[in-house]
């Protein structure tokens, strides 16, 4: 982690998320020295996460290490290390590396890439008890966390606790809690329904549970209706119009009533990464750093900060937080540094192309929004199965998901359903209640 005298211009990209590496690939021809810090070792495929949650696909399938990804890539270095603050008037980042030192690295350009996190909207005492699903770690102690709940009921001898352990509450019906109960719903109806002996897993209760007045409200009417049909052949109860009250080790209170349940997932809301705080620059509410047309920030043209840490309006609406906006913000800050580095006159604004939207309930079934053109049903499916295998980037992953969801799709079978502890002191299911914060407990 050491610095290396720098020939070349230097540019530090801070992520290697959806932002982060594209803007690393559109300096891969630039006469620049690429440093890519990222605090995990790979670049992950957020959008899926909620199949390994649910178990169709495993976490080597939705994320791959970022210095295989850049391995042809001659001028670019990946380090491992966790990125504390910014010196913008000296121009360097402090991380703390692998080993836990905290070390300078000083740039030219700076481009920072680094996302968000869960957001509990002020109830950071709901997250004790209704962990998220941001990294490859949250789904995997998720898919833990679900699994042992089928373990445990079957182990339960007294019948009346069945409800309580299989009752699954998400909150939050955005495209994240919508995926994730049709493939909850679609893991206890299709996958486990003959395997257990005590218990009949298609019993299991699925809660879907939003403020909003509908699901999915980012899209056309039409499609949220279309949506919550699907959800609801699912199984799936959908409580539309009141937000969640209250949730502690019991369940959650929804106006008013309480619904008793061992398992609840946070699927509501993020918050930006502490990119603003870094900079002490201006930030909106939600904290997220608002940046120039280039997206430079005021009076360093030298520093970008891109995807969901920025805010950036367009016709006078801020972005989305999607992966899109963040690959062509990356695309573009790449490519605007390789210009001036080679003395080009100055790129326009930042202008973001919107090729739509897109969320899948179930088996079969999506919906698709792309401007006027409105779709649901199978071709949607379809449609979003192509977009994904197409933006996971690495062959290998392609022709990996694509036969794992054609075997998923014929037999019901799925990725992984193995329970992996890294905790060995861990009770087993059979003796003692599953404690909830061992979904935070990863794997
Ligand atoms: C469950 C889920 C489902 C989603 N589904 C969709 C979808 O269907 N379609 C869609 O378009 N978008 C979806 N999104 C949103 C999409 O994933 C984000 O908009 C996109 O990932 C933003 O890209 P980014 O580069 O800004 O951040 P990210 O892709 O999150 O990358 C941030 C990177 O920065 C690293 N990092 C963070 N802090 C530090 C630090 N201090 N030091 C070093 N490294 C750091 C992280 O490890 C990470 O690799 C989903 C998000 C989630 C969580």
């Amino acid at each position: 982690m050491n610095s290396i005298p720098a020939r070349m211009p230097r540019v530090v990209i801070v992520g290697g998320g959806f932002g982060g590496l594209a803007a690393a690939r559109a300096l891969r021809r630039a006469s620049v020295e690429v440093i890519l810090i990222d605090r995990t070792n790979h670049h992950l495929f957020q959008p899926l996460l909620y199949q390994v949650a649910t178990s169709a696909l495993t976490p080597g399938q939705i994320g791959w290490p970022i210095r295989n990804i850049l391995r042809r890539q001659k001028n670019t270095t990946v380090i491992l290390g966790e990125v504390t603050g910014v010196n913008k008037e000296k121009r360097y980042v402090v991380a703390s590396s692998a080993d836990r030192r905290e070390v300078s690295i000083p740039y030219d350009y700076l481009i920072l890439a680094t996302g968000a996190r869960q957001s509990y909207f002020g109830h950071d005492e709901f997250e004790r008890f209704a962990p998220g699903m941001k990294t490859l770690g949250d789904a995997v102690a998720m898919r833990n966390h679900i699994l042992r709940a089928f373990e445990q009921a079957e182990a339960e001898e007294d019948p009346n606790r069945h409800q309580d352990i299989l009752t699954f509450v998400l909150v939050g019906a955005g495209p994240t809690g919508v995926e994730l109960a049709g493939a909850l719903a679609l893991l206890v109806r299709a996958t486990l329904r003959s395997e257990f002996r005590r218990i009949d897993p298609r019993l299991a209760r699925i809660v879907l549970i939003d403020a909003g007045p509908r699901v999915l409200g980012s899209f056309a009417d039409s499609l949220s209706a279309a949506a919550k049909r699907r959800l609801e052949s699912l199984g799936v109860d959908v409580r539309l119009g009141h937000g969640v009250d209250h949730i502690d080790e019991d369940g959650v209170i929804v106006g008013g009533e309480r619904i008793a349940s061992r398992t609840v997932i946070w699927t509501a809301g993020v918050a930006p990464s502490p990119a603003g705080k870094w900079l002490a620059v201006a930030t909106d509410r939600a904290g997220r750093v608002e940046v120039r047309p280039d997206l430079s920030i005021p009076g360093h043209p030298e520093v970008f900060v891109i995807g969901d840490t920025a805010v950036l309006q367009q016709d006078g609406k801020p972005l989305p937080g999607v992966a899109q906006v963040a690959m062509q913000q990356g695309r573009y800050a790449g490519r605007l540094i390789g210009g001036r580095v080679s003395g080009k006159s100055p790129a326009r604004s930042f202008r973001y192309f919107d090729k739509g939207n897109m969320a899948v309930v179930g088996r079969g079934f999506a919906v698709l929004q792309s401007g006027r053109f409105h779709l649901s049903g199978f071709i949607a499916w379809l449609a979003w199965a192509a977009v994904h295998l197409e933006f996971l980037g690495k062959s290998s992953l392609r022709v990996s998901v694509f036969v794992q969801w054609a075997w998923t799709y014929l037999t019901g079978q799925r990725g992984s359903r193995l329970i992996v502890n890294h905790r060995a002191a861990e009770p087993s299911p059979a003796v003692a209640d599953a404690p909830r914060s061992a979904m935070a407990s990863g794997a």
